[in-house]
């Protein structure tokens, strides 16, 4: 078991990316707790967690809120004893989110409260309980999109993700010294209810798979088992950096019929 006796928060755990990773944290021996505004979906894939004899709880959060992510640090504390793994992972994707014309200040001002300070409440709070738990490892959720710009722009969603890939590096920097690592995990388009009710017809669908190299979206198990590995202690000698798991998109020039 690759993460045995560790505590593991994940935010945005309810869905997708994140809740693929608490499934598989757990079935790895780790402790976890599932973060989310999602209650419903929260707890039950806590009850599917034990009904495997694993270990998980679920704590309602919503990472833009700095008490509720006081909160879910205390909880970590109480209900598992401290923290080791810190999957900073909530995020979302407006469908208001257009270029700076069509967007609003409310879409951009949301986006950016919960994709960037989510991420900072998270370290802010988490970093603390980490260090009196003797370090670990902190993996924020950032996108390709810290790279690439789109013609179908979502200007406040991009921003936010470049924003999570430079705090990442800053952060390890200045907590290297503490046996704390921070790298950022940057998935590639992927089969998720974020990216598909954004990409809600198959002219849009088609026009996104056409720049992936592999020419298939990518799965949210595929993302658990990078976010595994940068959790874990196979990655010991990794900070500050980037985990691109992208089919290829970011490599791409021009991609094959
Ligand atoms: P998802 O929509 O399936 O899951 C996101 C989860 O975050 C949901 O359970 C949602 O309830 C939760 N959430 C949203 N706002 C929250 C808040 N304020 N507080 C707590 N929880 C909140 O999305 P996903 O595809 O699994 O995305 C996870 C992360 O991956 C996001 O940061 C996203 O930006 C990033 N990402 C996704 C893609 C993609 O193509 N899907 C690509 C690159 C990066």
């Amino acid at each position: 078991m690759r993460l045995k006796n560790k505590v593991a928060l994940v935010t945005g755990g309810a869905s997708g990316i994140g809740r693929e990773a608490a499934i598989l944290f757990a079935q790895e021996g780790a402790k976890v707790v599932i973060v989310d505004v999602n209650t419903r979906e929260g707890n039950r894939i806590v009850k599917a967690i034990k009904a495997k004899n694993q270990v998980a709880g679920f704590c309602r959060v919503d990472v833009s809120v700095e008490q509720d992510c006081k909160r879910m640090m205390a909880y970590a504390k109480r209900k598992f004893g401290g923290l080791h793994i810190l999957f900073n992972n909530a995020g979302i994707m407006h469908g208001g989110d257009g270029d700076t014309q069509s967007t609003d200040e409310a879409v951009w001002d949301l986006t950016m409260n919960i994709n960037v300070k989510g991420v900072f409440f998270g370290c802010k709070y988490g970093i603390p309980l980490m260090r009196a738990s003797g370090g670990g490892s902190i993996i924020n959720t950032a996108s390709f999109v810290a790279h690439l710009g789109a013609a179908t722009p979502q200007i406040a969603y991009t921003a936010s993700k470049g924003a999570v890939l430079a705090m990442s590096r800053e952060l390890a920097v200045i907590h290297a010294r503490e046996n704390i690592r921070v790298n950022a995990l940057s998935p590639g388009p992927l089969r998720t209810e974020l990216l598909m009710k954004f990409l809600n017809t198959e002219e849009k669908k088609h026009r996104r798979l056409v720049h992936i190299p592999m020419g298939r979206f990518g799965e949210a198990k595929e993302m658990a088992k990078a976010a595994l590995f940068l959790a874990s202690d196979e990655s010991s000698y990794m900070t500050g950096t980037e985990f691109l798991v992208d089919g290829g998109i970011t490599a791409a020039y021009i991609t094959p019929e």
